[in-house]
């Protein structure tokens, strides 16, 4: 087998457990999950296989790609498992979305067209836009008439500010309560984890978390119920002793005020491990804090190891993840830090 010197230790109960507490947030709506840009870092297979095995029937993928990388998990049949599609499709989608199980989300007036010409009845999701302006069809063109004749499954918007305090929810509500209802969906769905916290009126038939399934805080409703999904652990590679006013990385931007002992970790900004935690990140072995010093390098990173005496080389330690707390150490926001954590990890669910 392959040794991986990186690895990420992913929590299956606490995410099922997050998936159940949003799911009864819900307010009697279905809870789907979003497993886009492979489920946030974590791994869209294994997330969908307990999610499905605790009862989640509705996911979202942003790509065909994506889609296709999670085969033998959509039964056909009604009521089965769907797979949503977010960007809909390119006119180099279609062959791929007619032969996928998956549905489309359709976003704009050509998608619209394309898949109405192409697929001949067969059932599509459609995207609005209540205000975000990022995608989704106007309500000008539902009122000319756009989406009719359409099998539309479910009419979706998304809230561009749920994790705030602000005017914009209510008036991204009420939008999607009056356009969706000139359209004939089965479902409406409007809110992402943040809407799911914002409460009941945001849920209506179907919700799509996606960060908080994996640990993130969205909002202070959510804190002390999403339990963490994700540790990083790295190995050192070098232990030395710096004397004072010895340097450490690049820019020597860390200068020893007295001897220490350091340690040099095999992660860096391209495992996602950021240069914002240059002298703010910490790692931890045991019982002891163990400061990020200098610069995050690409592959490489330097802790004080002055309270672990006894760490040596191809020792693991695990770095500080909690999400809220290291966002706000690394000024990266939460789905930063999960979806940049890269391919050297060893994902091991536990
Ligand atoms: C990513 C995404 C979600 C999930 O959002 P979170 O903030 O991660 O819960 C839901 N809906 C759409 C359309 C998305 O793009």
């Amino acid at each position: 087998m392959t040794h991986f010197p990186l690895r990420l230790r992913l929590d299956g109960a606490a995410l099922v457990a997050n998936w159940r507490w949003l799911a009864r947030r819900s307010a009697g709506a279905a809870c789907g999950a979003a497993v886009k840009a492979n489920g946030y870092g974590t791994g869209a297979a294994p997330v969908v296989e307990r999610l499905l095995a605790a009862g989640c029937r509705d996911f979202f993928v942003s790509t065909w790609n994506e889609a296709d990388g999670l085969p033998g998990l959509l039964g056909d049949g009604p009521g089965g498992p769907a797979l949503s599609v977010l960007h809909g499709v390119q006119e180099g989608d279609m062959a791929r979305a007619l032969a996928s199980p998956a549905r489309p989300v359709l976003n704009t007036p050509l998608q619209v067209r394309r898949w109405r010409e192409a697929a001949g009845g067969r059932p599509c999701d459609v995207m609005l836009d209540t205000g975000m302006n990022r995608l989704g069809i106007s309500g000008e063109d539902v009122a000319a008439g756009l989406l009719d004749g359409l099998a539309i499954e479910t009419v979706l918007s998304h809230l561009a500010c749920a994790d705030e305090d602000t005017d914009m929810n209510a008036r991204q509500r009420e939008r999607f309560a009056a356009l969706s209802a000139a359209v004939p969906a089965r479902r409406r769905s409007l809110a992402n984890s943040a809407g799911i916290c914002l409460g009941d009126a945001y849920c209506f038939d179907l919700t799509r978390p996606g960060l908080a399934l994996y640990g993130g805080i969205p909002r202070p409703e959510a804190a002390g119920q999403i339990r963490p999904v994700v540790e990083v652990q790295a190995q050192i590679v070098q232990r030395r002793r710096v004397e004072a006013g010895g340097a450490i990385g690049y820019n020597a931007t860390y200068v020893a005020d007295r001897p220490i002992e350091v340690a040099i970790l095999n992660i860096g900004y391209a495992d996602g491990y950021l240069r914002g935690f240059s002298d703010r990140g910490r790692a931890r072995a045991g019982e002891a804090v163990l400061p990020v010093l200098g610069r995050v390098s690409m592959d490489l990173t330097a802790i004080g190891v002055d309270a672990a005496p006894a760490l040596a080389e191809g020792d693991w330690v695990t770095l500080d993840y909690d999400l809220p707390a290291a966002a706000a150490q690394s000024g990266l926001s939460q789905y930063e830090l999960l979806t940049g954590l890269g391919d050297r990890h060893e994902r091991l669910w536990t």
